[in-house]
């Protein structure tokens, strides 16, 4: 059963390729009560930039339960069904007031308790660390396994014109303790495109060492800073079941 959706665009993932659409980003975010939802798959940059959106960007489109994916946020947009974007995305002034207010409206969670939860319980959430221990870049594969390196060839011979996606040769990861008493401290990647895309940048002007430090900066330094009241957007792999972060929601303490 199709139904309408309005969503506010909380976490973007960076695209992997996929052997039917050529890439796929995974999106998450709130409806307007609080309650998460996942939209996937999205062939997003195969869509008009019309269609293209935001973190904190309203929506609205046609989706449906994913039967394939036992995750009870998943939704999948139906196939034709155009993303509109209501308005502008909310801004963080007001010390992100007018996020917060769907962002946390169903309150946060703990990572120790997201870890035990049943399967199929939960598979979005909010955290809040007690504790930034460190953020890390790790070495992983420089290019895509041949058979979608095979798979972009193939679509830039036949479809449209864009930017290859890129392979990041980095995996990047934070550690941290949740608010949990008896947390051990939990590690986990980061996916969001913010992550790439910024080590991308930064690798293109310094090079991939200092890229390294950048990203580093921006989501430790400056994300997790003793005055930030960092919070972590995380969910679940479905092959593997596990939490990885999907983005940073990081107003100021307040009082
Ligand atoms: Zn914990």
């Amino acid at each position: 059963m199709a139904e309408r959706v309005k969503v506010l665009v909380t976490v973007k993932t960076y695209p992997l390729p996929s052997e039917s659409y050529g890439e796929l980003v995974c999106t998450a975010g709130v409806r307007e009560d609080g309650s998460f939802i996942r939209l996937y798959p999205i062939d997003y940059r195969m869509r008009p930039y019309g269609q293209w959106y935001d973190k904190y960007q309203w929506i609205e489109l046609e989706v449906e339960k994913n039967q394939k994916d036992p995750r009870p946020e998943s939704f999948r947009p139906m196939p034709g069904t155009t993303i509109t974007r209501i308005g502008k995305p909310i801004l963080a002034k007001n010390n992100w007031a007018e996020r917060k207010q769907y962002v946390l409206a169903k309150g946060v969670q703990n990572m120790c308790e997201l870890e035990q939860s049943p399967l199929g319980e939960r598979s979005l959430a909010i955290v809040r660390p007690s504790q930034v221990l460190d953020f890390t870049a790790e070495p992983c594969e420089r290019d895509w396994k041949p058979k979608f390196k095979k798979l972009f060839e193939q679509k830039k011979l036949f479809g449209p014109q864009q930017k290859p996606l890129e392979k990041i040769p980095y995996k990047f990861s934070y550690s941290f303790k949740c608010e949990a008493p008896s947390c051990k401290g939990h590690t986990k990647m980061i996916e969001d495109w913010e992550t790439a895309q910024l080590f991308r940048k930064m690798r293109d002007k310094h090079g991939e060492e200092l890229a390294i430090e950048k990203v580093k900066e921006t989501f430790l330094c400056r994300m997790c800073a003793p005055q930030v009241d960092t919070h972590f957007f995380v969910g679940t792999i479905l092959q593997y079941n596990a939490w990885v972060i999907l983005g940073v929601f990081w107003p100021k303490k307040e009082g």
